[in-house]
């Protein structure tokens, strides 16, 4: 069963239904007084679609919303200038990135940000942390405690968790590179990697937009100080 939505201008979800007659709820958006529209304004000819199945309102995110009419193709509102952007800003900055690979991820992670592909986000981000703490065990440790991080049995990375821990018994060695290596950051970066595997794992967890917005300043902080850090150790090494 088909989930019909009312949808501002701007994207924000005024309201939800299995029935498209009865969603018009409000004309205008509380959180923006933007218009609220029940179908596409192009064509009139399609009503805005959520989802394939029957969900509540309040499991319907942002990034569940169709971007192009299914009958005419034109962008819906919230689309924004090129088609996709459904929020402004970034969920991390790119002021530490320096290799090609932090880079391209930062920007990934950015633009599934934008568009409002949640899940994503926190999938992508878990990753860029797991290479930050590789780069930094290997460039300090290198090759001869390869075990610090690598495998040998199985010829691979170790597990996250495992290099998170690593990290952590690390941490007195590591504070030549940064200051800011706490347990509060330990504590925060447990917390983004069981938020990553959530996404990718669960078929049954969906991440709000505003729980993904606040986590914002946080990611953004952890990802500068193990960025920061990463720089320090290879610019030593
Ligand atoms: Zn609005
Ligand atoms: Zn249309």
């Amino acid at each position: 069963m088909t989930t019909y939505a009312q949808i501002c201008r701007n994207g924000h979800i005024l309201n939800t239904s299995p029935n498209p007659e009865y969603i018009q709820e409000y004309q205008y958006c509380q959180d923006c007084g933007a218009e609220g529209i029940v179908e596409c304004p192009e064509c009139s000819d399609q009503k805005i679609i959520a989802s394939e199945q029957n969900i509540p309102t309040e499991d319907v995110t942002q990034g569940d919303l169709d971007l192009f009419c299914r009958s005419c193709g034109a962008g819906y509102p919230w689309t924004g200038n090129d088609g996709m952007v459904i929020r402004e800003g970034v969920f991390v900055d790119d002021d530490y990135v320096t290799g090609s690979f932090d880079r391209q991820t930062v920007e990934e992670i950015n633009r599934c940000y934008r568009i409002g592909a949640n899940s994503a986000v926190l999938v992508l981000y878990r990753k860029l942390l797991e290479n930050t703490i590789i780069e930094i065990l290997r460039g300090h440790y290198g090759t001869d405690s390869i075990e610090k991080f690598y495998d040998n049995d199985n010829s691979q990375f170790h597990r996250f968790s495992v290099l998170i821990s690593e990290f952590d018994d690390s941490r007195s060695e590591l504070s030549q590179y940064s200051d800011n290596l706490t347990n509060a950051l330990i504590d925060q970066i447990w917390e983004f990697k069981g938020n990553g595997d959530a996404m990718a794992h669960s078929i049954k967890y969906e991440v709000e937009d505003e729980e993904l917005e606040e986590m914002s300043s946080g990611a953004a902080y952890v990802a500068n100080v193990l960025l920061q850090a990463r720089n320090e150790v290879q610019r030593a090494n």
